[in-house]
């Protein structure tokens, strides 16, 4: 611990020095107020013992500059020294920003004394400190659990929530289309009896990050979306758009060249795609966001109909078309 001592008489700076000492602070001694901000500035004390009385500038004025300097949420304790034994003095030296008051001459016992306590409080505040840095650092990690999927680290379906309303409502004011798209892994069931579940697990982490790999914008997003399937909400993109960024997913899971023997005839990890999109219409949100998911699962099943490994669009009247084949 160390103490910036600003007082202009050498008897003054030396019994201080001393009395600091021996509880163990090292002091940092200034005469005038000028060197005293200089020195509070270069050596960052603990603590500030402060005359008022100086050659150059008051201690209020020392004080406020030192107030001043600090940043938010810093703050070094002063206790002023001072022969002036008005009680408009002490009032002064308070509104300054300065936090106690010891009247010469010194008394050992009173320095001491006050500085001690001074040194508990800043340790309270100290580990306040810390404390409030924890906390704030488990927040943020709560946050960043509670939207993230714990397999395969894509958002979670309650971010997938959230990012719908939100992107539904920003796209309605913008009179942009909105599409989303359903991607399910093919015959997966099979894939965790042949392999484990493990295995499956495993998959299941390859095929999101391949999922992924083929978002483009900023504000494209993929989340999990249940077991062994996976949305995207696709902000000012239409049908043609999100079909062919469907398309970019199948192939990308298609190059992962994951051995899948219960697949017939790729014998390969592969995965079925619905899509939809709409204009969404200022005023709406949960139900109108139902009926375009509900589309994209009925395009997807279309396509799992349709031999799997493919992308099917949900049309506006709700059926859907199949527009790409597997290669
Ligand atoms: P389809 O091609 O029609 O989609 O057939 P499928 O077998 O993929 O579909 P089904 O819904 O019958 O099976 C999904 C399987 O996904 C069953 C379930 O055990 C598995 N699954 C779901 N979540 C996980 C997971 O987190 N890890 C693993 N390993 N398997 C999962
Ligand atoms: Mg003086
Ligand atoms: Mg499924
Ligand atoms: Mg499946």
């Amino acid at each position: 611990m160390k103490a910036l001592v600003i007082e202009d008489t050498q008897t003054g700076l030396a019994l201080v020095k001393q009395c600091l000492a021996r509880i163990n602070i090292a002091s940092v001694l200034a005469t005038d107020g000028v060197s005293g901000l200089e020195k509070f500035r270069d050596h960052k004390p603990d603590m500030v013992i402060l005359d008022i009385v100086l050659p150059d500038m008051d201690g209020f004025e020392v004080a406020r500059r030192i107030r001043a300097s600090e940043k938010a949420g810093e703050w070094t304790p002063i206790l002023f020294l001072t022969g002036l034994t008005g009680e408009q003095d002490l009032e002064r030296a308070i509104a300054a920003g300065g936090d106690d008051y010891l009247i010469k001459p010194i008394s050992e016992i009173v320095l001491t004394a006050k500085v001690r306590a001074m040194q508990r409080i800043l340790q309270m505040r100290q580990s306040l400190v810390v404390m409030a840095r924890k906390l704030d650092s488990a927040n943020r990690e709560l946050t960043r659990l509670s939207a993230v999927d714990g397999l395969t680290g894509v958002a979670n379906r309650r971010q997938l929530e959230l990012m719908l309303d939100r992107e539904w409502r920003r796209c309605a004011r913008a009179r942009q289309s909105m599409a989303v798209l359903i991607a399910d892994v093919d015959s997966f069931k099979l894939y965790n009896d042949y392999y484990g579940h493990l295995a499956g697990d495993e998959c299941l982490k390859a095929v999101a990050q391949a999922l992924l790999r083929q978002l483009r914008r900023p504000s494209d997003f993929l989340a999990r979306y249940g077991g062994e399937e996976f949305a995207a909400v696709l902000p000012n993109t239409d049908t043609e758009g999100v079909a062919r960024l469907a398309e970019a997913m199948c192939q990308a899971v298609r190059d992962l060249s994951m051995p899948h023997l219960g697949t017939e005839p790729s014998g390969s990890v592969t995965v079925s795609i619905g899509v939809a999109a709409a204009l969404p219409q200022p005023g709406t949100s949960s139900q109108a966001i139902k009926a375009l998911l509900a589309r994209a699962d009925t395009a997807l099943y279309s396509a799992k109909r349709l031999g799997r490994d493919q992308v099917a669009i949900a049309e506006v009247d709700d059926a859907a078309k199949l527009v790409g084949q597997a290669g």
